[in-house]
């Protein structure tokens, strides 16, 4: 039986995650960081089966004790400050969680089980002002904001370790990936959780920021795949996941409202508060080589995962409504 420690268990990814490498027999140990509140929705139906270790990104000596505890085969290191807009008002604790940690991670597998393999969870927010379309793995990186700035750091960390020790460490450049398990401030989910409320009667406004940007938005689920197979080639690499196809905002919008029988401009209303300092305009990945090398395929498209995202919420958000009559 393999052994896998995962970060960020409780996110979108690390639930997907969990739930597939369970799926192929591993034991899982999840690192969760102690809080007052914790969170476990993403993870509520696979709780039991996942080994749960205490331990904080920030303080190495945690992640030295979740690593020999577990003893693991493979490490996924998800866990981060995720939010691109928050990047901005907490610059400095997006590069302790999105920067440094990758190097306190990275340390704790080098000093006590060097053999095991590592996967970070790079950005395609490191291509920002993209210097060219599509981007693929060659492509130089142009960050836009404090957290694509420590994204950058954690890539280029994972491959100095590569190379400067050896260790099977690999770098996903992945792009936008969405799912029901979203966050509710990206903006898919967002515009998802806003189409339901408004179809339920519970909301009649959407505030937006800039509707032209684009990008290549996949689904997580597919996605984790593609983390597992890069820890299955015979050579560490790094690799670009991404659909290859992108839309505006606007398009979005539009694919969320028309679902349900209405029009977004209707509701959107233009916030200057949900517009970045600096913008990511464009965001289209090639992945040619992780088809090749990986034979990793997409199996969901862009507007069957809106449907997908907009009926989750519809359902939750009922089943909400219906309890609190209750
Ligand atoms: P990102 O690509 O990692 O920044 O993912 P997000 O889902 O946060 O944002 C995707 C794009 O949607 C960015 O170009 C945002 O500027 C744009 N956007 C427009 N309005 C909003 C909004 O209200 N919330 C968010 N999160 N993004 C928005």
């Amino acid at each position: 039986m393999k052994t896998a420690l995962i970060t960020g268990v409780t996110g979108q990814d690390g639930s997907y995650l969990a739930e597939f490498l369970l799926d192929k027999g591993y034991k899982v140990y999840g690192l969760r960081r102690r809080t007052s509140t914790p969170n476990y929705e993403n993870v509520q139906h696979i709780k039991d089966r996942i080994e749960w270790l205490s331990g904080d990104l920030t303080d190495l000596a945690s992640l030295i004790e979740a690593v020999r505890t577990s003893q693991p085969d493979e490490v996924y290191n998800l866990a981060a400050q995720s939010y691109v807009a928050a990047s901005w008002p907490q610059p400095l604790a997006t590069g302790q969680m999105t920067a440094l940690s990758v190097t306190n991670m990275l340390e704790a597998v080098r000093i006590m089980k060097p053999d095991t393999k590592f996967y970070q969870a790079s950005s395609s927010e490191m291509f920002g002002k993209v210097v060219e379309t599509p981007q693929k793995e060659t492509t130089p990186f142009y960050p836009r904001s404090p957290y694509g700035v420590a994204k950058l750091y954690g890539h280029w960390i994972t491959v100095n370790y590569r190379e400067s020790f050896n260790m099977f460490a690999c770098s996903g450049i992945l792009f936008n990936h969405e799912s029901p398990r979203r966050g509710i401030e990206f903006v898919t989910r967002k515009v998802t959780d806003a189409v339901a409320r408004i179809k339920l009667g519970l909301q009649n406004e959407l505030r937006m920021g800039n509707l032209d940007s684009l990008r290549d938005w996949g689904f997580a689920g597919d996605y984790v795949k593609a983390m597992w197979l890069m820890l299955q080639q015979e050579e560490p690499d790094d690799f670009v996941i991404s659909t290859g196809e992108m839309h505006t905002v606007k398009e979005l919008l539009e694919v969320a409202f028309s679902y349900v029988g209405l029009n977004y401009e209707d509701y959107v209303v233009i916030d200057q508060a949900f517009v970045r300092p600096a913008e990511v305009d464009l965001l289209l990945g090639d992945c040619t080589k992780a088809k090749e090398k990986l034979g990793w395929e997409l199996e969901v498209g862009f507007k069957e995962l809106i449907h997908m995202m907009v009926d989750a919420d519809l359902k939750r958000i009922l089943a909400e409504k219906k309890s609190s009559f209750i």
